[in-house]
């Protein structure tokens, strides 16, 4: 069999995604040359799963890259990607926020921020449930934090092959986002809700069915990863 190499691999799956949804190419782990080639070949949004591995490879590649940071927070970081991290996806709590406000205050800018939400059914899965997230978004707290947009939801489904499974998870999670988006109309800047992120290699073409507007997807595009 032909291995293909990033661009071709890139290429396809761009061509079968709508055009109005956003690929997060996740390049955890993966070399700059490996970024680099998909860069050349058009791609401009890169995911991370680590801050500091994320600030290096934004230190040394092309600063018109977005990077996104995918991973679970380590709150003590987040002042290491706080002056370029395009959108954080993997917020669960009112604490991570007001940190992130904290330190993108520091840098006048204001941070854009996706709630992960729990919807897989192991233990090991981050994230918050529903009423978890309704009641950040309805907490007078979050009217304070002038320097975060919560603009949008992240979930991440079981890891199983049971594809029912799958579907159920990403259909709970868009009919939820639909419900907070007639809920919480576009009135303030801290909430605007138009992105939902779920799907990665394996499950994006079901989360793309299930009403997903942003997919993740690494191991499609740069092969498999060796963790050390
Ligand atoms: C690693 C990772 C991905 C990409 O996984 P692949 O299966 O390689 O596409 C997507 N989302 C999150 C949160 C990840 O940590």
């Amino acid at each position: 069999m032909k291995i293909l190499d990033i661009t071709t691999k890139l290429k396809t799956i761009k061509e079968t995604l709508p055009k109005d949804v956003t690929l997060v190419a996740v390049s955890k782990t993966k070399p700059e040359s490996d970024i680099l080639e998909a860069y050349n070949a058009g791609q401009r949004v890169f995911g991370e799963n680590k801050i500091q591995e994320m600030a290096q490879k934004y230190a040394s590649l092309p600063k018109d890259i977005k990077w996104h940071m995918i991973g679970h927070l380590q709150r003590n970081k987040v002042k290491y990607m706080a002056h370029f991290v395009a959108l954080i996806h993997g917020v669960d709590s009112l604490k991570t926020l007001n940190e992130i406000n904290k330190q993108a205050l520091k840098h006048k800018r204001v941070i854009n921020c996706l709630l992960q939400a729990k919807i897989a059914q192991e233990d090991s899965k981050f994230g918050l449930a529903f009423q978890e997230i309704e009641a950040i978004l309805n907490s007078e707290e979050l009217k304070s934090l002038e320097n975060i947009a919560i603009v949008g939801l992240m979930g991440m489904a079981s890891f199983t092959a049971d594809l029912k499974q799958v579907e159920s998870e990403f259909k709970s999670l868009n009919i939820f986002f639909s419900q907070l988006k007639a809920s919480h109309p576009e009135r303030s800047r801290r909430t605007k809700l138009k992105i939902l992120s779920m799907g990665m290699s394996g499950d994006y073409q079901l989360a793309l069915k299930c009403g997903s507007n942003m997919v993740r997807v690494g191991s499609r595009i740069f092969g498999e990863r060796n963790y050390i």
